[in-house]
C-alpha cells in the first residue's frame, strides 16, 4: 500500500475563505500562477463581465457579482499538489461554505487591510473552529490606506478568539507601502508592482541590520518606524508554535496586496510549509488514516446543471484514504450498491479533466444520476464504515411555495426534491395539502431567488413565494411518545413535516419555543434534523 504514500503526502488541501471583495478570487488567481495551472491571472477582468470566471457558473452570480457556488482548483507548485476549495463569499450561501470546510484539511482566512475583520469571516472562522483546522490570514490590499498593523491583528484576537503570529512585517501601506519585513530571514523585501497578469518582478531583499542601505531604500523615517515596531513585535506577539498552529489556536499572519502581487507567493511558501498533509478522518469504525487505509470518501456536495449544456448533476467527494482508480468498484454505502463510479473527474476552472486516478487529499466530481445525499461515505467494496455525517443547520427564513401551472406538479416536485437534496434549500409540507403546496426553509434569503430562478430554468416551473413569519425549526426528538394531534403550542407555532414524515414545529420567536414546552411536558425538542 505505501507506494501511493508518498503521492498522499505531498497533497495540501485547503479552503479560502473571506468576506465578499476582501480578494479570495485575486489572491486565488495569483496562486494559479505560480503553479501554472492558468497563463495570465489578469485574463480576469473587472466586476461587470465575467469577473469570477474562474470559480463561478450561474447567471444568478454574474448579475450579482457574488460567489455563489463553491468549486476545485488543482495546481502543482514546488513538488506540492495542492488542492483549493474555493467558498461563496456571500453569507446567504453560508451552508454551503460549511460543507466545503469539512473537506478542508486547513483555511486560508482573507482580510481587507483597510477593514479587519467583517460580518462574514467571523461567521465562518467558528465552523473552522469548530473542526480545530489550522487557519493562515492573509491581510491583503496592502496598497490601500491600511489599519493600523498592530490594530488589526487585535482585532483578529479579539474577534474571532485566536492568538496571531506575525510572519512578515508590513512597512506603510497605500501609496506609501513599501514591502514587508520578514522575521524569520530578518530581512526587508521591498515593494515592486510587478507587471499585471505575470509573476515577475524584481525584489530587492536587505538585511534589517544593515541600516545604511535600509534607510536609503525605504527612507529615514520608515526605517525608524519599522525598527521600533520590530523591537515591539518581538517582544509582543505570541512565540511561533507550529503545534499550536496545526491545533487552530494560532494563526500565522502575512501582509500583502493580491492585485499586485506582493507577497503572494512568500505567503504561499510559508503556508506550505506549515499546513498539514491529508488529515485522518472520523468514523463509525475509528479513525481512518488517509495513508494506511485503502480508498475511502465522502460526499461533501452536490451541484446541478453546473453546465446547462450537459444538463448533469455532480457529486463533489473529498477522498480521505488510499488511491482512486477509475476501473475500480466501489461501494456507496447508504445506497448499499456496489458499482463504478462513473465519469470521474476533476473540475479545474471551467473545464472538466477526466481522472483516471486520485489520491487521498484530493476532491473530485461524478457523474451522479441522483443516488447520492450529501455525507454519504464510499469505500471498498469488502467494507462498510460510514464517516463521520455533515450537521445541517437549521433554516432561519421560511416561505410558502406555489407553483403557477399546476400541470407541471411532476416537474415542480422532481425540480424541489433535487434542489433540496443538494442542501441548498430544505422543504417541509403541511398535513393536510398536497405536494403542489410546500414549504421551504432557507439558511440564507438569496436562496428563495436561487430556487425560483433554477425552478424556472432548469425545470421550466414558474413558482410563486410568499414569505411566512417563522424563525425558528424545532423536530421532535421524541415522536413516538408525543400525540401530535394534542400537542398545544402557542397561537403562531406551525406544525409541518419534512419529506421523510418526521413531525416538526415552525416558531416566530424563542418565546413560543419556550411556551411550547412550558405547556407540553415530556416534549423533547431538536434544533437539528435527523436523518
Ligand atoms: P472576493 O470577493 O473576495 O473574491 O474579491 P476579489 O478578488 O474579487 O476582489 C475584490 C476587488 O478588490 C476587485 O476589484 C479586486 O481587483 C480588488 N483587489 C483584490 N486584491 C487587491 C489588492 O491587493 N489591492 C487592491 N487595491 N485591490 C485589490
Amino acid at each position: 500500500m505505501s507506494n501511493y504514500t508518498e503521492e498522499i503526502n505531498r497533497r495540501r488541501t485547503f479552503a479560502i475563505i473571506s468576506h465578499p471583495d476582501a480578494g479570495k478570487t485575486t489572491l486565488t488567481e495569483k496562486f494559479l500562477l505560480y503553479g501554472g495551472a492558468i497563463n495570465l491571472a489578469g485574463s480576469v477582468k473587472g466586476k461587470a463581465t465575467a469577473r469570477h470566471a474562474v470559480s463561478d457558473w450561474m447567471q444568478i452570480e454574474k448579475d450579482r457579482g457574488i460567489s455563489v457556488t463553491s468549486s476545485v482548483l488543482q495546481f502543482e507548485y514546488d513538488g506540492y499538489c495542492i488542492n483549493i476549495l474555493d467558498t461563496p463569499g456571500h453569507q446567504d450561501f453560508s451552508e454551503d461554505t460549511y460543507r466545503t470546510l469539512m473537506a478542508a484539511d486547513s483555511a486560508v482566512m482573507v482580510i481587507d487591510a483597510s477593514k479587519g475583520v467583517e460580518a462574514q469571516t467571523r461567521k465562518l472562522f467558528k465552523v473552522c473552529v469548530m473542526r480545530k483546522i489550522p487557519i493562515f490570514t492573509f491581510i491583503n490590499k496592502m496598497d490601500r490606506e491600511a489599519l493600523d498593523t498592530f490594530e488589526l491583528l487585535d482585532d483578529i484576537e479579539k474577534e474571532l478568539g485566536i492568538a496571531t503570529c506575525p510572519i512578515n512585517w508590513p512597512i506603510g501601506s497605500g501609496k506609501g507601502f513599501q514591502g514587508v519585513y520578514d522575521r524569520e530571514k530578518k530581512c526587508v523585501i521591498a515593494y515592486s508592482d510587478t507587471e499585471k497578469g505575470t509573476k515577475e518582478g524584481t525584489s530587492i531583499e536587505i538585511p534589517i541590520q544593515d541600516e545604511e542601505h535600509l534607510k536609503e531604500l525605504i527612507g529615514e523615517d520608515a526605517a525608524d518606524k519599522l525598527l521600533g515596531e520590530v523591537e515591539l513585535l518581538d517582544g509582543a506577539s505570541a512565540e511561533f508554535d507550529l503545534d499550536e498552529v496545526q491545533k487552530g489556536n494560532l494563526t500565522p499572519v502575512c501582509f500583502g496586496s493580491a492585485l499586485t502581487n506582493f507577497g503572494v507567493e512568500i505567503f504561499l511558501k510559508h503556508f506550505l510549509k506549515m499546513t498539514t498533509t491529508p488529515l485522518p478522518r472520523k468514523a463509525d469504525i475509528g479513525l481512518i488514516n488517509p495513508t494506511e487505509h485503502e480508498f475511502s470518501a465522502f460526499v461533501f456536495k452536490i451541484q446541478a446543471n453546473m453546465n446547462k449544456a450537459h444538463r448533469d448533476r455532480i457529486a463533489f467527494m473529498r477522498i480521505c484514504s488510499g488511491k482512486f482508480d477509475a476501473n475500480m468498484e466501489v461501494r456507496h454505502v447508504q445506497g448499499n450498491k456496489v458499482m463504478r463510479l462513473s465519469q470521474p473527474q476533476q473540475i479545474m476552472a471551467d473545464e472538466r479533466k477526466i481522472l483516471n486516478e486520485a489520491y487521498a487529499g484530493d476532491i473530485i466530481g461524478v457523474f451522479d444520476p441522483g443516488i447520492f445525499s450529501i455525507g454519504d461515505t464510499l469505500c471498498m467494496p469488502k467494507e462498510k464504515f460510514q464517516y463521520e455525517g455533515i450537521p445541517t443547520f437549521a433554516p432561519e427564513h421560511f416561505a410558502r411555495v406555489r407553483q403557477v401551472d399546476t400541470m407541471k406538479r411532476k416537474q415542480f416536485v422532481k425540480g424541489v426534491e433535487q434542489i433540496a437534496q443538494e442542501g441548498a434549500i430544505q422543504i417541509f409540507q403541511e398535513f393536510n395539502t398536497g405536494l403542489e403546496e410546500i414549504i421551504v426553509g432557507v439558511v440564507g434569503v438569496l436562496q428563495f431567488d436561487v430556487l425560483k430562478y433554477r425552478l424556472e430554468n432548469e425545470y421550466n416551473v414558474e413558482i410563486r413565494l410568499e414569505n411566512l413569519p417563522y424563525e425558528h425549526i424545532r423536530w421532535i426528538e421524541n415522536k413516538d411518545e408525543i400525540d401530535l394531534a394534542k400537542l398545544s403550542g402557542t397561537s403562531d407555532m406551525k406544525k409541518v413535516k419534512d419529506m421523510k414524515g418526521n413531525p416538526l414545529l415552525l416558531f416566530v420567536n424563542s418565546w413560543s419555543i419556550g411556551m411550547t414546552l412550558d405547556r407540553n411536558k415530556g416534549l423533547v425538542l431538536t434544533e437539528f434534523g435527523r436523518n
